[in-house]
């Protein structure tokens, strides 16, 4: 569902360039307004979202998919944790669909998917990992790290249950925006993957927004 956004970028309280294959680790306070742009299109945003006071608690995929009756996340999702409670809410969305099925890509599925020499490939996992140990201060580690969003990627279940991994549907300055019902870690890996359409085989940057 296509919803656009009243607020102002110039208004915004924090604003970070976060560059492919880089990863942004933040935390989003309760009533706070967090906007992730696509600055150039086609690009996959790999986003986890945790309990700032209880990383033990975070996103899930499942609870949200399940309480909503939709695997696709738009505008009105309501983002739920493995304990059943509301994270943040989408706002706002001008991509129009964000997938929370495929998961993200790591060395290993790389390897699998593409060849052997991949494996040394960057992957969004890398940098979560890399995310988890240079921020000790929120006291994770690898095993915090669950299933996902993608934001703006196009992964669409075909009519007899597959997925597929398809060209984005995002372009230039599409957004998607969420409120934070909590204090909210928010975890993103913009993706580096080079070898399927998600991100046009050409990473690019996105931008992180946070209103008060
Ligand atoms: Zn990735």
């Amino acid at each position: 569902m296509i919803q656009e956004s009243s607020l102002l970028a110039d208004q915004a309280c924090q604003r970070d360039i976060v560059d492919a294959g880089d990863y942004y680790m933040k935390v989003v306070k309760a009533g706070q307004t967090v906007r992730i742009l696509d600055l150039e299109g086609n690009q996959a945003a790999d986003t986890l979202f945790y309990n700032a006071a209880d990383p033990a608690e975070r996103y899930s995929a499942i609870d949200t998919i399940r309480e909503q009756g939709n695997v696709y996340l738009t505008a009105g999702s309501r983002l739920l944790s493995n304990e059943g409670n509301l994270l943040l809410e989408i706002v706002a969305d001008t991509c129009g669909r964000h997938d929370t099925l495929g998961g993200a890509c790591a060395t290993e599925s790389n390897t699998v998917r593409y060849a052997l020499e991949k494996k040394c490939m960057h992957a969004c996992r890398d940098s979560w990992l890399l995310a988890v140990a240079e921020n000790e201060e929120f006291g994770m580690s690898k095993r915090d790290i669950t299933h996902n969003i993608n934001f703006f990627m196009n992964v669409p279940v075909t009519s007899d249950g597959g997925l597929t991994f398809e060209d984005g549907i995002s372009a230039p300055g599409k957004y998607v925006e969420l409120k934070a019902a909590m204090d909210v870690i928010v975890l993103i890996s913009n993706c580096p993957q080079l070898n399927n359409p998600c991100n046009a085989y050409n990473p690019t940057p996105v931008e992180v927004l946070i209103w008060d």
